[in-house]
């Protein structure tokens, strides 16, 4: 059997003396879509944290077939592994084009980018009428599709997404789920943090859920969303 596109195995991740993240094992296949998710402070954004090399973590995590221990930041987003972080990361006094632009500037097939562009743009029409105007000016959920469009442009062989609804209008979370679903309706290899887990448990087909920095359930999510434990605790149910 082949590997999976990425493997996490006793992942560990300390603040100063305290663990966050207590040994974790999960994987992502190649056009599979999972979701972590968790309580606040659960240690999903210190997992994604370590999986893109911006925090450094004990236990082995596995990339495309090789181990990422070595490889820095920028070098496994070349390589394809592309996080939208919590919070967004737009560049604010840059215009909403420039932004989209700086997704792709690793990209030499110009005429395929243009193209891709254009999807963007009819997929976030909102970032077409505004792609001249500075992205500071723009509300949340237009700089949420702006870092999603950004990370897209960059063509992406694992896209992760921190916390994509986090601060959101109803409305603009349902654009931004809507596109979600498109996305693993489409292949996208996803992996998802999000603390609305019925919508993470409706675009996926596996979910992980942490607790305290330990992952005390795995499973395909259509049977999660059926769970009675997990619905009494995350599903305000
Ligand atoms: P949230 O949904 O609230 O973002 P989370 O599941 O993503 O939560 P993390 O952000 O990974 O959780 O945080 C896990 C634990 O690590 C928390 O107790 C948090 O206070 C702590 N922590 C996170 N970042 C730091 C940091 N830079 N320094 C010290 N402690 C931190």
């Amino acid at each position: 059997m082949s590997e999976p596109l990425l493997s996490v195995k006793g992942l560990t991740v300390s603040y100063g003396g305290v663990q966050a993240v207590k040994g974790i094992d999960f994987h992502l296949d190649e056009g599979e879509q999972v979701t972590l998710i968790g309580a606040n402070g659960a240690g999903k954004t210190s997992t994604l944290r370590a999986i893109t090399g911006l925090q450094p973590g004990k236990g082995e995590i596995r990339y495309a077939g090789q181990s990422l221990a070595a490889i820095p930041p920028w070098e496994r987003m070349k390589q394809g592994l592309v996080m939208v972080p919590e919070g967004r990361g737009v560049f604010k006094r840059l215009t909403v084009l420039e932004n989209l632009q700086s997704g792709a500037y690793l990209r030499r097939d110009r005429t395929q980018l243009a193209t891709d562009m254009e999807e963007i743009f009819s997929t976030f029409p909102r970032l077409a009428e505004r792609r001249h105007q500075t992205a500071g000016l723009l509300s949340g959920g237009e700089q949420q599709m702006l870092a999603m469009g950004r990370a897209l442009l960059s063509k992406p062989r694992l896209l992760i997404l921190d916390e994509p609804s986090m601060g959101l209008a109803p409305i603009m979370v349902e654009t931004i789920f809507n596109t979600i679903a498109r996305l693993s309706r489409d292949g996208m290899t996803l992996l998802l943090v999000e603390q609305n887990a019925r919508l993470a448990l409706q675009v996926t087909q596996r979910a992980c859920v942490l607790e305290s920095g330990t992952l005390s359930l795995q499973g395909p999510s259509a049977s999660l969303l059926n769970d009675d434990a997990l619905r009494k605790a995350y599903l305000g149910e």
